[in-house]
């Protein structure tokens, strides 16, 4: 028997890969899983080459767990190694300044497990000691059994087996006795090992007999050695894509389509993706896509590896070249993974393009959920912008859809205005703004249907890359003004007028929660409607980004929600209130507005013989008065204000004209609704 120390320059490595390995534990099996299936598919190299001319027989490779021996095994049938391979395979483990390097990546396994080979040694996370069994496929060499119990020691000595390959057995430590139940390593095998290239038991099927669960004879395979991305894609049906996504995500509604990737070069790499139905909510679809090196899994969060947006996508990504055991930042500057987000952004543009061309029907029926990912990308990667640019659709509010350019060709007649900018209208829910869109329509302009979450960035961005070009929701203006097409009829009212209406109209607006309405005037067409509610479109936009990306957009999150109300001063009905308010409160108002003026008169004469003087050399006496002038002209308006109040609540007409007007916006309701619905009848 041969005993000797492992090559390791540290002391000892295996303290340090019990105590920083910590969190990744459960890749052992993985490890040993695969390198078994290594072992394997070089005897398979070795025998289709002649080099190895016996029997390769069944290759099937088999984990064992005996939790009363404490123990899992995991066999091959693979080429095995020779004593001297054994030596120079397992015991050189040459690795300089390790510890160095382990407390830099502490917290990164995959890294210090890639860096060193330490492939086998993760055995030592869970072991006390493990040993080895192995006959090479060579005919002279001897079998062999190593053993190590967790120091730098090992043993090495000839032992008999009967068959070629090699039997790893853990024997688990008392800290580690999880991984000895059977249901946690049947669902690390499911984890890691699902797409495995070489059957993989873990023991027998089992069946229910009189009631008991018995074993059969059959053995318990965990994986599917030919999963559906190594298969060429003229043998497969969009039958096998969506069984094999049911496979993956036995949750999920069916894919919208997919996309089979292959390439050798300048890496290689093969693959799945599919593309889900996507309607709200971005975050619950992250973290799909699962990522393998040589069919064996290694994650499934691929942020770093593909751009940001195709996270969203679904499915398998299969490459031996995305360097896998080291850490993110390394990742995403690394030329390969580079190449390789690229080549993806590649052709998934190019699928989608390919739809859009050759099927622009079935493209625009998946339209609605395809297009929260499509503008995910063309607002984060420009690169994708210009490859999608021909195929982004918008949809107007009668389900039409059409390309940029042709929905440009469509309004550019109608919809510019007076200084050449192109007005894109649009609603962002088709009941709530419906009286909008129909005065729009009666016009004879078309209107968007902007519904998703992102509309307002994806606005944003057809702005800046378009000039003269500004959507407008059909709510947040007059559309005399949205599209202004000559200069504006100029508001007759004379002060008092405004003052007056001003007044009538603010004390009967309703006080609700972050809100403000600010009465304002326009001279629009007779027969446009008398009252109209308009929410400013800048101040919008920003709440809604906001509620998308907080952060430092949280300012305008915050800021309550204003809101025009516009007074059609052409408005028959407008009219009739100016001259029945004035009947009405003339005798009223006439005293009040005959003393505010004289007040107001004298404030402004002392006022301009103040001008250009310091504060001290005004005397005392004028500041004072100063004072009870201004303290007297708040209180004479608010004096009237009352007076127009008290008229204006008595007016039943006022009321009905700001619930109508409330009404078209949908901001009528509870009590409020109710009321409205008992004057309508009065009024009746
Ligand atoms: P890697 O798999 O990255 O080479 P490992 O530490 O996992 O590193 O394994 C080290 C070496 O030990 C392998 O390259 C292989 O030569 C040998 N080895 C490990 N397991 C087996 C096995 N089951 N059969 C044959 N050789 C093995
Ligand atoms: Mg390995």
């Amino acid at each position: 028997m041969a005993k000797g120390n492992i090559g390791v320059t540290s002391d000892n490595i295996f303290p340090i890969i019990k105590k920083f390995l910590y969190s990744d534990h459960e890749i052992f099996l993985r490890e040993l899983v695969s390198n078994a299936v290594d072992a394997t598919q070089k005897l398979k190299t070795l025998a289709s080459v002649g080099d190895f001319k016996g029997e390769t027989g069944d290759l099937t490779v088999r984990v064992s767990v005996d939790k009363d021996a404490k123990t899992i095994t995991v066999s091959d049938r693979g080429l095995g190694m020779t004593a001297e391979e054994i030596d120079k395979y397992i015991n050189q483990i040459a690795f300089s300044g390790a510890e160095e390097f382990v407390k830099k990546y502490k917290d990164n396994a995959q890294a210090i497990i890639g860096h060193f080979g330490l492939g086998f040694y993760s055995a030592f996370m869970v072991s006390r000691q493990v040993e080895i069994f192995t006959r090479s496929y060579r005919d002279d060499a001897p079998a062999m059994h190593w053993t190590c119990d967790g120091s730098p020691e090992y043993t090495l000595e000839e032992t008999t087996k009967a068959d070629r390959g090699t039997d790893i057995v853990l024997h688990i430590d008392d800290d580690n006795t999880e991984f000895l139940e059977h249901a946690r390593i049947q669902a690390l095998l499911t984890k890691y090992c699902k797409f495995l290239p070489i059957p993989i038991a873990f023991g027998k099927k089992t069946e229910w007999k009189d009631g008991k669960e018995v074993e059969t004879t059959e053995d318990n395979v965990v994986n599917d050695v030919n999963p559906l991305w190594t298969r060429k894609p003229a043998d497969l049906k969009d039958d096998d894509y969506k069984a094999f996504y049911r496979e993956l995500y036995p949750m999920g509604d069916d894919p919208l389509f997919w996309i089979h990737l292959n390439v050798d070069y300048p890496f290689h790499l093969t693959g799945v993706l599919y593309f889900p139905r996507i309607r709200t909510n971005l975050d619950l679809q992250r973290n799909k896509i699962q990522l393998y090196c040589n069919q064996v899994f290694v994650t499934d969060s691929v942020e770093g590896i593909v751009p940001d947006y195709l996270t969203l996508l679904h499915g398998v990504i299969d490459s031996p070249d995305i360097p896998l055991n080291v850490s993110r930042s390394y990742l995403q500057s690394d030329g390969n993974v580079k190449k390789i987000s690229g080549y993806i952004t590649k052709k998934v543009a190019e699928r989608l393009g390919d739809i859009f061309k050759k099927d622009r029907a079935q493209f625009e029926g998946k339209w609605d959920d395809l297009k929260l990912f499509i503008q995910y990308g063309v607002l984060s990667d420009e690169k994708f912008y210009e490859r999608a640019e021909g195929f982004i659709l918008l949809k107007d509010v009668d389900g039409k859809y059409f390309t940029l350019e042709e929905y440009k060709k469509l309004i550019e007649p109608n919809q510019t205005d007076k200084d050449g900018n192109l007005i894109y209208l649009y609603a962002t829910n088709r009941d709530e703004q419906y009286s909008y869109i129909q005065a729009a329509k009666d016009k004879g302009y078309d209107v968007l249907l902007m519904d998703s979450p992102l509309d307002a960035h994806a606005i944003s961005q057809q702005e800046q890359k378009h000039e003269k070009t500004r959507y407008v929701r059909v709510d947040s203006d007059t559309l005399d003004k949205l599209i202004a097409k000559a200069d504006q009829a100029q508001v007759t009212l004379t002060d008092a007028q405004r003052e007056a209406l001003k007044d009538i109209f603010d004390t009967q607006l309703p006080a609700l929660d972050k809100t403000e309405f600010m009465v304002t005037f326009e001279q629009l067409a007779a027969t446009d409607s008398p009252l109209y509610i308009t929410r400013n479109e800048f101040m919008r936009r920003m709440k809604e980004m906001s509620a998308v990306q907080g952060g430092m957009m949280n300012f305008y999150g915050e800021m309550p929600d204003s809101y025009n109300v516009v007074v059609n001063t052409a408005h028959p009905l407008v009219e009739r209130l100016l001259t029945d308010e004035e009947a009405a409160t003339g005798e009223q108002i006439a005293p009040l507005a005959a003393e505010l003026a004289t007040v107001e008169a004298r404030r402004h004469e002392l006022q301009e013989a103040h001008k250009g003087k310091k504060q001290e050399e005004i005397p005392t006496a004028e500041k004072d008065e100063l004072d009870s002038l201004r303290k007297r002209a708040d209180e004479l308006k608010a004096a009237k204000r009352d007076v127009y109040k008290a008229y204006a609540a008595g007016n039943k007409q006022v009321g009905q004209l700001i619930d109508l007007a409330l009404l078209a916006n949908n901001m009528l309701k509870g009590e409020a609704l109710a009321k409205f619905v008992k004057r309508s009848v009065e009024l009746l």
